[in-house]
């Protein structure tokens, strides 16, 4: 327990093993920890629930859905090799965890980034310019890297004893893994984490982007099924198995949702113009295997139905939005 004048820290956790370190890091000098998990369409807050949970420290989660798709517009630094910008993303994630430091009286803000161990995001330029655009300056603590950085505020200030910081750089977990496993501390594998640099993900995205078809629900359907393109300003989304169509008609508005109407197949989501509709109908019946060249009901939301032949298959693999390769420079 902290005792009662401890210096409080608010922590951006998303319940990985450098953020677990950091934390406990903290709380072994007398810290008095909170964490707190964002939640967006691209990322979910579970891990982060489930890591402070385990270490049994008080936690919160963020919404930090309208901060990511303000940013998806037009991030002003700029995106990573994906649909990711992560200067922009990590600088308001801190400028967040600084408004709620200021309201509930918090000392200062720490992550458990470390240094170098993404060179675009984790350099010092990088860590630099997100410290300065978050507002935050040195009032954000990295107790992973701190002794390879200048000291920032609590630990000039003598919150922190900063002998007892680590000196960690680099993308290898090693130091990481023995800090836990000295503490019997469960962590888990380094996972991808945020769909944003996901290559399929990604380029569902840019398509929703460039029709003009952005927002927080569609950005939600683009992480089920497969996506096709059915002209401008219109796309479809098709489910390849049963918890994707499960999930497609849980995210969907009933009118949205086709299906095929006497014999079992994928559902599908209708994004954007309605006028798409009869070529969406014909690649459910494609991927409903319903045989070349017959005739198949297809309903079709608030429109009743539709009576469509299979799309050929090689016009539905011109309409597949596949992963991005390209790279941003
Ligand atoms: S990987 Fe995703 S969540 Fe992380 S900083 Fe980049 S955009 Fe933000």
């Amino acid at each position: 327990m902290p005792a009662e004048n401890a210096p409080r820290a608010l922590g951006a956790f998303s319940g990985g093993l450098d953020g677990i370190v950091a934390a406990v890091l903290l709380a072994e000098q007398g810290v008095e920890v909170a964490l707190a998990t964002f939640s967006s369409p691209f990322f979910d807050p579970d891990r982060g629930r489930e890591a402070a949970a385990r270490l049994g420290m008080d936690w919160r989660e963020l919404d930090f859905t309208d901060d990511m798709m303000r940013l998806l517009e037009s991030p002003p630094s700029g995106f990573g090799r994906r649909m990711n910008p992560c200067i922009d993303c990590h600088a308001a994630m801190l400028a967040r965890l600084g408004s709620v430091m200021a309201d509930e009286r918090f000392d200062f803000v720490f992550t458990g980034e470390v240094l170098g161990q993404r060179p675009m995001s984790q350099g010092l330029n990088s860590l630099n310019r997100v410290a300065r655009l978050s507002g935050l300056g040195d009032r954000i603590l990295r107790p992973l890297s701190a002794r390879l950085l200048p000291p920032t505020a609590p630990e000039r200030n003598g919150l922190i004893d900063r002998a007892r910081m680590l000196a960690i750089s680099g993308r290898g977990r090693r130091e990481q893994i023995e800090f836990a496993r000295a503490r019997g501390l469960s962590f888990p594998l380094p996972s991808g984490g945020c769909l944003l640099t996901d290559p399929g993900y990604s380029a569902r995205l840019k398509v929703l982007v460039s029709e003009g078809l952005l927002t927080a629900g569609n950005a939600r359907l683009a992480r089920v099924g497969r996506m096709i393109r059915l002209g401008r300003g219109s796309v479809g989304i098709v489910g390849r198995d049963e918890a994707e169509n499960a999930m497609l008609e849980s995210l969907a508005a009933p009118s949205d949702i086709l299906r095929l109407a006497d014999r079992p197949g994928p559902s599908a989501v209708i994004i954007g113009g309605r006028e798409g509709i009869p070529l969406l109908a014909s690649a459910v019946a494609l991927y409903g295997r319903v045989p070349e060249g017959e005739e198949a009901g297809v309903e079709t939301g608030r429109d009743g139905s539709v009576a469509v032949r299979p799309l050929p298959r090689n016009v539905a693999d011109a309409l597949l939005v596949r992963n991005d390769e390209s790279r941003r420079t």
